[in-house]
């Protein structure tokens, strides 16, 4: 630190979902430097070079700043600045005279990740009456989540630092979670746990592992069901456990004969031997955990069955609310929770059932969550909560935007989005390129004017973490909830959400639900219940209750059944297999001899989903978005290292650099996703150049690729063939 430099304040990390610790050091009035906070419970002074970055998105010359308004025609990316109160007018004049022409049901909702504090956006829409919630979350831990809830009766938490056994199926953490992600596993593995990796791409935790199976992609739930089988025929389960707390074992015992290691191995291009190998230690090594993954979610059509079987692993095994093993279930009442600030009471069944997708895709949306609801509404609220709605029950993005092109099954004509930019983060870019031209109202908050934004009409500044306030509560279910500051004043013109849905509330008749000028006075009112006001809970940073082992000893599972369902009562009602069930991917199914296995969305450092690509200092880590292939099949397909190629299949093609990585195998691809260009013109045709490096041309959102649970459309286990660029 510099003579100059003095130490202000603390705040959070924003460029990923932890929210590590910061301390923030100043000169005059500009902050200089941060570093991780070691007072921080969590991070304890941890930083990744992607969390360094923070600082130069706090002052970016391209940050919008204030309140803009479409100048010329939409895609024009030509704008005028307006104040706030202008903004907020029009968009609420504009939101009321849509409804009453259409019904409330025409505005939709485009979230994306956590970069919002979730519950105000929920309150407004029940209030307005709107039940078209959407985002990403049907391939991002919704689907292990909401398949969590539906079987275990709440979200579970591996408990890695403290397990003997780890087995990490799809996740680099290194690059998606550096903390507590990769710190947790680091750890584990000096405190002497042993770590298997299920993934196709030999990644950093392989390098780490005692045993790495390089599965086929999209074939995961084939080898759990292969673990299940062997536990049970083996009599390795925990009988006690499976007895007295979980359903429809003697449906699972008699539906897993219909699989064989013989197919597994086949399936899943893992030797026999190592699946029955770590089906033994998994089974006899106590505690051990499988924890939620990613990879896993971006199944596509096996998505939501594959995080079923990894459930009935852990169920048969006991590994439930276990130090080590995987949490479950809350540790007191704590805050009024996102949940209950969601006001969801107030949107009438009516106004439910016309939810976008619900009837095709139910578990994630209004049929399934209400099941789920009122399970967990039977049980001890100290130790159990139904899921958020915003997430629980979501509108179907693929639905929504057909929807805003052919009127059908009625007109939706207004969306807002925040945190999210769903032209380069969602499947068929070109399908919601053609729904927000079609709309009569577009709304963007952002950081920056991205291609989703620069469609929109009017563009609205958003504050970020170090410029709002907020608690970590893990939507009730953390046992220590954290709480922070603004560390600076928003600059310019920047609002966090709340104060937009507030000000919208307040301008179309939900005055009395917006009693709370700011988000700080609505965190006071949320904390009391715990009896303590938001400037405590600053002060001594955190608020713990006691962690309690084994809860469902007392409580049971907040399931329809009270136990852990092996047999799923939901799914079984909703009209979905209630055991788990494997189809084959796209991937094994194609014809053509010189298709590549093609996986996208793997995380990579310092990029975060599509943000950053503005970040001078990210961009000079990663200037180009890459195509990772091995040299064996880079080689058969003439290719060298650095070469621009093209990647192609039924759905579309994108331009990638060519990286030979040997962490890839045979006849795989990987292509990075999220990418566009804020440096090129944010002008139609060219929007950024948003079309060009999109890995999602190739990732299609068609009924017979997604899972029909939720509709998880697929970002791996797809084909493509690959070429020279050719300019
Ligand atoms: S893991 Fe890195 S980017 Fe994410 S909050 Fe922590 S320091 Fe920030």
């Amino acid at each position: 630190m510099n003579s100059k430099e003095e130490k202000v304040r603390k705040g959070w990390c924003g460029p990923c979902h932890h929210r590590c610790g910061l301390n923030l050091y100043q000169s005059g009035k500009v902050i200089t430097k941060i570093t991780g906070d070691p007072e921080h419970p969590m991070s304890k002074g941890f930083i990744c070079s992607r969390g360094k970055t923070i600082l130069e998105h706090l002052y970016h010359k391209d940050r919008v700043n204030f309140p803009l308004k479409r100048k010329g025609e939409r895609g024009s990316n030509e704008w005028i600045r307006i104040t706030w109160k202008q903004a907020l007018d029009e968009i609420a004049e504009k939101l009321l005279n849509l409804k009453e022409k259409y019904g409330p049901e025409t505005l939709v909702f485009a979230h994306g990740t956590y970069r919002t504090y979730g519950w105000p956006v929920k309150r407004f829409f029940n209030l307005f009456g709107s039940p078209n919630i959407m985002g990403a979350q049907n391939i991002c831990r919704c689907p292990g989540w909401i398949v969590e809830w539906s079987t275990c009766g709440g979200p579970l938490f591996s408990d890695m630092t403290n397990s003997k056994l780890i087995i990490l199926c799809g996740s680099h953490f290194k690059e998606s979670s550096p903390h507590p992600g990769w710190t947790s596993l680091v750890k584990a593995k000096k405190n002497g746990a042993k770590l298997i990796v299920v993934d196709p791409i030999k990644n950093d935790e392989a390098e780490i592992a005692d045993k790495w199976l390089g599965i086929k992609p999209g074939t995961d739930v084939y080898l759990f069901l292969a673990w299940i089988k062997y536990i049970i025929e083996n009599n390795l389960f925990n009988k006690e456990f499976v007895e007295k707390y979980c359903f429809g074992f003697d449906e699972l015992k008699e539906h897993i004969k219909n699989f064989t290691y013989d197919e597994a191995s086949k399936i899943t291009n893992i030797k026999k031997e190592d699946i029955l190998e770590v089906a033994d230690l998994y089974a006899k090594t106590f505690p051990a955990v499988i924890p939620w993954t990613f990879g896993l979610d971006k199944q596509g059509i096996n998505a939501n069955q594959a995080q079923r079987a990894r459930l009935i692993l852990e169920a048969l095994t006991g590994n439930f609310d276990i130090k080590g093993g995987e949490l479950i279930g809350r540790n007191g009442v704590g805050p009024i929770t996102d949940y209950e600030m969601e006001a969801n009471e107030y949107l009438k069944s009516s106004q439910r059932e016309k939810q976008i997708g619900s009837q095709k895709h139910r578990l994630m949306a209004y049929p399934g969550w209400e099941l789920i609801e009122e399970a967990a509404l039977r049980k001890d609220p100290s130790y159990a909560l139904p899921p958020v709605a915003e997430f629980g029950a979501s509108a179907y993005a693929p639905d929504v935007f057909d929807a805003m092109i052919t009127g059908k099954p009625y007109n939706v004509t207004a969306f807002i989005s925040q945190a999210s930019n769903p032209m380069v983060t969602l499947p068929n870019g070109e399908k919601i390129y053609k729904a927000l031209l079609n709309s009569k109202l577009n709304v963007v908050m952002d950081y920056y004017i991205t291609p989703t934004a620069a469609l929109s009409d009017y563009i609205l500044p958003a504050a970020c973490t170090l410029e709002r306030a907020d608690i970590q509560d893990m939507h009730g279910f953390s046992n220590t909830i954290l709480a922070n500051k603004k560390a600076i004043e928003p600059l310019y013109e920047r609002k966090d959400d709340y104060y937009l849905w507030k000000e919208l509330g307040r301008r179309v008749g939900q005055e009395e639900f917006w009693p709370w000028d700011t988000m700080e006075e609505a965190l006071d009112f949320r904390l009391k219940r715990a009896g303590i006001s938001f400037d405590e809970l600053c002060e001594s940073y955190q608020y713990s209750m006691e962690p309690k082992y084994k809860k469902y000893e007392t409580h049971g599972f907040a399931t329809p059944t009270g136990k852990i369902e092996l047999y799923s009562t939901i799914l079984d009602k909703l009209e979905y297999p209630p055991l788990p069930v494997y189809k084959e991917p796209k991937s094994s199914v194609s014809s053509n001899e010189e298709s590549l296995i093609l996986i996208t969305g793997v995380r990579f450092m310092p990029m975060y989903q599509s943000e950053l690509r503005q970040i001078e200092s990210a961009r000079m880590k990663h200037p180009e978005p890459l195509a990772l292939l091995n040299g064996k099949t880079a080689g058969h397909f003439n290719l060298d290292n650095n070469q621009y190629i093209v990647a192609e299949n039924d759905f579309g093609k994108a331009v990638f650099k060519l990286k030979i990585s040997e962490k890839m195998q045979d006849n795989m691809i990987h292509l990075e996703h999220g990418w566009w260009f804020p440096e090129e013109s944010g002008k139609l045709p060219h929007l950024f150049g948003v079309f060009r490096s999109n890995c999602n041309n190739l990732c299609p959102d068609t009924n017979d690729l997604v899972s029909i649970e939720i509709g998880s459309w697929p970002y791996s286990a797809l084909d493509c063939t690959v070429k020279e660029y050719k300019v």
